[in-house]
């Protein structure tokens, strides 16, 4: 099968034919349709996150099940699936507490190998590394069973494919980690993939002021597009004032930061107004440090919170997102610029330039049944 394998940071991604190895015990072979490409891939290509190398990167994926292991119950071959990034043990203190997106054990997702330590692709007997356990720019690819989540067959795979990493990041980080309230004032720093999930995550909450801030006017106006009442951008206007300015003085209930960049996190901290939470969704590089008013915070009981994927729980979350898609409360076709696995290199440049909010990677023949809106034939 043929697979974008990056084999040094900073250098392009090789498109070529790649060994893929039958699933094993607990594990699900899996057809690609489609692929999101992600800020994170970008990091690991960089060498900002690094894994071992030489690895297929892609984490934001959907498609059909080819084949299952032994022991697998949840899917059948046929099944479509939409991917999660994040295997858990399920019997860790984290598991059992229902947060599964931070699970003690689950190390060997990090170091590019299946669960036993091994990998399932090869090239010329060399081993070439998993990519958190996903590894969806790949025209099949194994996964641990639990991270293939069944869908509606009559939906499309390249919409679906965000809910993997996008979607589930930056609705969750609404929904499940700050639990914003009808009402409650927002501001988004990046609108981005994750950052528009927020902007409609919050938007779907009833949330009173969305405020999107990102220095791209066309992120602002797709932000817009998807339920921000305000657009600010830090290019022409000075954020803080722009935003208090709005609220009569106030910051904002929540601020999500969807970047990972120290000098937008200070930002997305300093938004925040009396009682309120920062919300840290992006990566940022391992050595970043971020300055703020600690005695505001103190005396103004503000919050500054990690998200690590939307505190997820995909079984249960990915179901509801996938209804909420299919109730037209979700949108995803307008974030979505589509290309090929050979583009991919093309897709990281489109990325670094901001100019689409979401390349995603459509593989091999596109039947028909690969896109669409929700709704057009029921
Ligand atoms: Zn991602
Ligand atoms: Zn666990």
């Amino acid at each position: 099968m043929r697979a974008a394998v990056l084999y040094e940071h900073n250098s392009p991604l090789v498109i070529e034919e790649v060994e893929v190895d039958p699933p094993k015990s607990g594990e699900v072979l899996v057809r690609m349709a489609a692929s999101g490409v992600c800020h994170s891939d970008l990091h690991m290509l960089r060498g900002v996150h690094p894994s071992p190398l030489p690895a297929i990167l892609g984490h934001e994926g959907a498609g059909v099940v080819e084949e299952i292991g032994p022991g697998v119950a949840n899917v059948q071959p046929g099944d479509h699936v939409v991917l999660s990034w994040l295997p858990y043990c399920g019997h860790c203190r984290m598991c059992a507490r229902g947060r599964p997106n931070i699970c003690e054990d689950v190390a060997w997702s990090e170091v590019g190998t299946m669960a036993d330590g091994t990998v399932r692709f090869h090239k010329g007997g060399e081993r070439v590394h998993h990519y958190i356990a996903t590894s969806s720019f790949a025209e099949l690819s194994v996964v641990p069973a639990q991270t293939a989540i069944p869908v509606d067959p009559s939906l499309p795979l390249t919409e679906l494919s965000l809910m993997g990493c996008a979607v589930a990041t930056g609705v969750g980080a609404v929904f499940n980690t700050a639990r914003v309230h009808p009402g409650d004032t927002v501001a988004v720093v990046g609108c981005g993939g994750v950052g528009l999930n927020c902007v409609q995550g919050a938007a779907i909450v009833n949330a009173g002021a969305i405020i999107a801030v990102d220095t791209e006017p066309r992120k602002l106006e797709l932000a817009r597009s998807l339920g921000a009442t305000h657009a600010v951008n830090p290019s022409n206007t000075p954020v803080t004032e722009a935003v208090r300015g709005l609220l009569g003085g106030d910051g904002v209930d929540h601020s999500f930061e969807a970047i990972g960049n120290p000098a937008t996190i200070e930002l997305a901290i300093r938004l925040v107004g009396r009682g309120g939470q920062a919300i840290l969704i992006g990566m940022a590089p391992p050595e970043a440090r971020v300055p703020f008013d600690a005695l505001n915070v103190t005396f103004q009981e503000i919050d500054i919170r990690g998200c690590w994927y939307g505190s997820v729980r995909p079984p249960v979350d990915f179901p509801l997102l996938v209804d909420l898609y299919r109730g037209g409360k979700l949108r995803l076709d307008s974030m979505i610029n589509t290309c090929t696995l050979d583009e991919v290199n093309d897709a990281f440049r489109a990325m670094e330039s901001g100019e689409v909010a979401r390349s995603v990677i459509v593989h091999g023949s596109d039947d028909g049944a690969t896109r669409g809106s929700p709704g057009e034939d029921r």
